[in-house]
């Protein structure tokens, strides 16, 4: 970046994923434009201009789940989605998923809830696609990122962080719990996959 920076030290990084209070949107802090923060959706898309003294970086999980919206409206492109898939039996991730689904609306908490139905809809897309008669796609995985789980406190600001397995997170939270005494958590799961049409 090339502009005059006299007294505007930026105070991220840039590439800082932060959450902005004003817009209640994540985005990925570019640096300055005058007295504003610049900042991008994740996952690309029209910066915005934010009030940088009100930024604070992104907790795990709005990070997490900003970055299943931005994948899932790349993937759909805004097409409106069908009601909660329902889980295929015998199968433990679409158990695991639904699992996840009705504990985040058990929670009344709307996001965790949508997050987990994107996630359903999608592993049934790549794993169930003929037994459900999902034609008009074909999902693949991206070879880029493998899934990730992540787990944060919601009493304190304290998270895992991605870890590559549930036990992994399992394993977070048990000491956290030791540590601190707290027992609240949001549980994230997030892959990544590609949507071609056939
Ligand atoms: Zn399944
Ligand atoms: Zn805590």
């Amino acid at each position: 970046m090339t502009e005059n920076t006299e007294s505007t030290e930026s105070q991220f990084e840039t590439g800082t994923v932060v959450y902005d209070p004003v817009s209640d949107n994540v985005g990925e802090y570019r640096g300055k434009a005058g007295p504003y923060a610049l900042l991008r959706p994740l996952g690309g898309g029209r910066e915005w201009e934010a009030r940088p003294e009100t930024l604070r970086p992104a907790s795990p999980g709005e990070r997490l789940s900003a970055a299943v919206r931005a994948a899932n409206s790349r993937s759909f492109q805004g097409q409106r989605e069908p009601a909660s898939p329902v889980p295929v039996r015998d199968c433990a991730a679409c158990a695991d998923l639904a699992a996840l689904r009705d504990d985040a609306r058990a929670r009344h908490d709307g996001s965790a809830e949508t997050d987990a139905d994107v996630l359903l809809r999608r592993h049934q897309l790549r794993y169930h696609a003929a037994l459900l008669g999902l034609r008009e796609y074909a999902l693949v995985p991206d070879a880029s990122a493998g899934a990730e789980y992540e787990t944060a406190c919601t009493e304190c600001p304290a998270g895992s962080g991605a870890r590559p397995g549930p036990a992994d997170v399992e394993e977070w939270q048990r000491g956290h719990t030791r540590e601190t005494g707290h027992t609240r958590y949001r549980r994230t799961v997030a892959d990544y996959a590609v949507l071609a049409s056939r």
